[in-house]
């Protein structure tokens, strides 16, 4: 017999004894001539014993009983018989078969032996499984993509999508192909596609998600809101592999917003209405009782006008956020120096009536070209915020500094701070930090300056030690001109 032929075979006694075996065979079962020649075939190679339902032992056996019976060949499907681990003895290692028995004759008709051909396909049989399983994981994603309410997508790192699911198609009225050359780029709104494409790249830089509410074309061309995550996936080198897309319609939550932000435009509008004639009639009273001896009445006077003043700046706040809302805020700039801006709302939130000690540090010259009233009630609110927050007395800081092109303002106090967590959440409309809801005030004030600063391509962010003090910070961009007056 040549054991060197290329074959994986093992010849057996009629009385399935093993007389030899070829070296390819020795090498896929990983045993030595020695240790299995004159074996009988399940002595040499026994079932393993981890595997409860193994069927190879009785199937290799089935299968060689019908050669002894009829004389014939018999090809075995694929099977699993697991070969013992020469390095640790007791284990077994997986192995996948595709045997076939052939009797040999003598000149005479007798048996002589049969020879068992097998090839190891445990490889091949391994990633069918692997790939099975990863069709069925695929086939569950998909269901579950198809049965939630969002718009779902699958795309490469260079963008090209390969997944929508049928929420997607169903909103484009368009074939998976269809919709993937159309091109997703197409259906947003086209105000809104410089922004997410940066934002995409920062995240990809960054390798976290994004979030973002903008608008996607629906088949009868109108535009709807939508909120659109995208989440990358990365292997196990921390590599993007894909990014996956969550977009939601939140149209309607958008018309709800706009119609609540119509009414406190149209409140604000009204009440305004009567303030003014009220403003104007305590004015004329002020002129007439100017002389008067009383001094009740005119520190009741007094005090009558600095409520409405309150008031009046309340209920301008809110008109505000209205504009904001419906894109109508303007910013109307002029030159103007920002120290002697400062320096005013200082002395206006001090008239108000306050203990605070404000440290005022020199801002020199700067000119900044900007909208005069808006930056105003930016640092009216800053710095309210920071007597509000802080305790009587206490000390508040105010500088600027000019640098790389930005005029930086501080402003800084000794007050309660604020917990990281609520730290971004602060600019945000409405909020405000639960354990200071006995300090009277909506949450718009953070949210307007933010808003007021980035329409001016400024930044606005705080610094805070819970316990120790807050500082807030926002940037103004200096352009040349008023560069020079530095
Ligand atoms: P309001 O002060 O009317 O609640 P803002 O928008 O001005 O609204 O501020 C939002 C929240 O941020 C406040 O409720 C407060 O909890 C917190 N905050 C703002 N400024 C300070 C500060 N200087 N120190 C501590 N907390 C502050």
């Amino acid at each position: 017999m040549l054991q060197t032929a290329p074959n994986i075979y093992l010849v057996l006694s009629p009385e399935l004894y093993i007389l030899t075996a070829s070296n390819l065979y020795l090498e896929a079962t990983e045993t030595t001539r020695e240790t299995i020649v004159g074996k009988h075939i399940f002595e040499a190679f026994p079932e393993n014993p981890e595997l409860p339902d193994a069927s190879g032992v009785k199937n290799i056996n089935a299968s060689l009983q019908e050669v002894l019976r009829t004389g014939k060949p018999h090809k075995m499907r694929i099977q699993r018989y697991d070969v013992p681990d020469i390095h640790h003895p007791g284990k077994f290692i997986t192995r996948y078969w595709d045997p076939s028995h052939t009797p040999v004759f003598d000149d005479n008709g007798a048996l002589s032996y049969i020879i068992q051909l097998a090839n190891n396909v445990t490889e091949q049989v391994l990633a069918d499984k692997v790939r099975q399983k990863l069709e069925i994981s695929e086939r569950h994603f998909r269901l579950l993509a198809d049965l939630v309410p969002a718009k779902i997508s699958n795309a490469r790192p260079n963008g090209e999508v390969t997944y929508f699911n049928q929420r997607w198609l169903d909103y484009a009225h368009l074939s998976f192909e269809e919709l993937r050359d159309f091109g997703y780029y197409q259906m947003m709104h086209p105000d809104e596609i410089p922004v997410f494409t940066e934002r995409l790249a920062a995240a990809a830089k960054e390798k976290k998600p994004i979030e973002m509410e903008m608008r996607f074309k629906n088949a009868a061309g109108d535009y709807r809101w939508h909120l659109n995550i995208a989440s990358p996936v990365l292997d196990d080198n921390g590599e993007i592999t894909m990014w996956v897309g969550s977009t939601t319609e939140i149209q309607r939550l958008k018309e709800d917003d706009q119609r609540k932000s119509d009414f406190i435009g149209m409140v604000s509008h009204e009440l305004k209405t009567p303030l003014t004639s009220l403003t104007a009639i305590l004015q004329v009273v002020e002129t007439k009782l100017r002389k008067s001896d009383d001094t009740f009445v005119t520190g009741a006077l007094e005090k009558a006008n600095q409520q409405t003043k309150r008031m009046s700046q309340l209920i301008n706040g809110f008109l505000n956020i209205s504009r904001l809302e419906s894109g109508k805020i303007a910013i109307e700039r002029r030159s103007f120096l920002i120290g002697g801006l400062i320096r005013e709302v200082i002395e206006e939130v001090s008239l108000a009536g306050t203990t605070h000690i404000f440290e005022l540090q020199s801002c020199g010259k700067t000119v900044v070209q900007a909208d005069q009233p808006k930056i105003s009630s930016v640092l009216s609110n800053l710095l309210s915020n920071a007597v509000k927050y802080s305790p009587k007395g206490s000390r508040i800081w105010v500088s600027c500094e000019a640098f790389e092109g930005e005029l930086r303002v501080s402003i800084a106090d000794e007050g309660i701070g604020i917990r990281p967590e609520d730290r971004e959440k602060i600019f945000e409309r409405f909020y405000r930090v639960k354990s200071n809801s006995h300090i009277s005030g909506f949450g718009i004030g953070l949210y307007l300056s933010a808003e007021i600063v980035e329409h001016h391509g400024g930044r606005i962010w705080v610094e805070s030690e819970t316990g120790k003090g807050s500082v807030f910070y926002f940037t103004l961009p200096l352009n040349k001109s008023a560069a020079r007056n530095q």
